[in-house]
């Protein structure tokens, strides 16, 4: 299994001014903000799903996630949920590969 099978952000390909862009574009759609895990003030404020934006330092108790409600979610065809807490999309689409076996 390699890598870039769960590069939903085709991120592999970019230079760092394209990567720089993209995750722009992220931050700006992003629904965090709004979510009622949020915690106001965090830093990264959101784009949790986005490779190497990181998880919050500050959220550390998961309410409800909205992720799914999200145009990034759709556009990027996203399939986990609290990135915040749990880790941006390919992370956690590696560690649940892993823990299937089938690496
Ligand atoms: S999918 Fe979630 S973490 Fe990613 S940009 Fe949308 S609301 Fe933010
Ligand atoms: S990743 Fe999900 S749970 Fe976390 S703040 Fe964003 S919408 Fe809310």
């Amino acid at each position: 299994m390699k890598i870039t099978e769960f590069d939903n952000f085709g991120v592999e390909e970019l230079s760092n001014e394209e990567y720089a862009r993209k995750q722009d574009y992220v931050v700006k759609n992003c629904k965090c903000p709004g979510c009622p895990t949020f915690v106001k003030g965090d830093n990264p404020a959101g784009a949790y799903c986005f490779p190497l934006v990181g998880t919050s330092q500050n959220i550390h108790r998961e309410k409800d996630c909205i992720c799914e409600t999200c145009p990034v979610y759709k556009e990027y065809e996203l399939t986990h949920t609290f990135y915040c807490t749990r880790c941006s999309q390919v992370c956690q689409s590696y560690k649940a590969e892993a823990a299937s076996g089938h690496e």
